[in-house]
């Protein structure tokens, strides 16, 4: 049965267009990252959240180019977890440690805040292709991830915000029952009564997990959580974990090491792998291939963009 739950990313509008909202359903990416980095139960939570978050705020953007990249840095045993999103709310994302595994916390949950940490930052790069990348940096407020992203859309982008991330994972196997996300951003001039109206709905907006859990797809989730809220579909994508990584793209990073560290690899190992953070694949290069590229690294082609300058 749970092969069945298809992934699934919605936009729309509340309230005669007056609320923005973006939701996920996510259960199958998030597994995908349990199973290419070997998560432990809270971790697939924390990184989960985290991949969720980004897939919803890729969801909009305009060319294969655009990226956003969110690191959470705050300090705890799980260390630094990263994630980046492209359009249609295509996600990777990478944990230091990402076996880790902690007791649940007071309420019984799991300890997403005790695997994050509370004390460092989180970091926004939205990269728009043709502009200068706009970066943002906000203190973490909980480590449980939500509520970072409410407080750093408020703080760092002066948009008032109402996040849920949920992650529920099987207690045994560890297994991903079900990923749900929610953003609703209300638009400008959106009239005070209707705030109130979604800040009386935010209790329920945890229910959004229950009903994936049981089976609902996101479509007949969301019209019952906005049941009487006038909601209205714009767009519907299909979210995924991919990684794009490629051997021409390492071929690159090697180059851009440059010639005096590249030789300094040739004549000490002979031979270089790399691992791919976000997919874990790996990328043999032999002390041929390896000199061929530093080759490349001494004389940069012709037309080398603004990466290939030597330093
Ligand atoms: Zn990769």
């Amino acid at each position: 049965m749970d092969t069945e739950k298809k992934d699934a990313l919605i936009g729309g509008l509340l309230l005669g267009r007056s609320v923005n909202v973006i939701a996920i359903s996510g259960a199958q990416l998030v597994e995908e990252a349990r199973r290419l980095h070997g998560l432990s139960r809270v971790n697939t939570a924390a990184l989960g959240r985290l991949l969720l978050a980004v897939s919803m705020m890729s969801a909009r953007l305009k060319a294969d180019t655009d990226s956003v990249t969110v690191t959470f840095a705050g300090g705890g045993p799980a260390g630094n977890l990263t994630a980046v999103g492209h359009v249609g709310g295509i996600v990777k994302g990478c944990i230091t440690n990402p076996e880790l595994e902690l007791p649940p916390n007071a309420q019984g949950k799991l300890d997403v805040a005790g695997a994050v940490g509370t004390e460092g930052e989180m970091r926004v790069i939205r990269d728009m292709s043709l502009k200068e990348p706009y970066v943002g940096r906000c203190a973490l407020v909980s480590g449980e991830i939500a509520n970072d992203f409410a407080n750093y859309f408020l703080v760092s982008e002066q948009q008032p915000s109402l996040v849920y991330l949920g992650v529920r994972v099987e207690p045994v196997s560890g297994a991903v029952r079900s990923a749900a996300g929610l953003i609703l951003a209300p638009l400008p001039g959106c009239p005070e009564e209707d705030i109130e109206r979604l800040e009386a709905l935010a209790p329920e907006i945890s229910g959004l997990s229950g009903y994936l859990d049981e089976g609902e797809d996101l479509r007949t989730a969301l019209s019952r959580l906005f049941d009487g809220f006038d909601f209205e579909i714009s767009d519907e994508m299909t979210p995924a974990y991919r990684c794009d990584c490629s051997r021409e793209r390492l071929e690159s990073v090697i180059i851009s090491l440059g010639e005096r560290e590249l030789t300094d690899i040739i004549e000490k190992d002979g031979e270089a792998e790399l691992v791919c953070s976000f997919c874990n694949k790996h990328y043999h290069f032999s002390g041929e291939e390896l000199t061929a590229l530093l080759e490349q690294a001494r004389t940069p082609a012709d037309g080398a963009d603004e990466a290939g300058d030597a330093e």
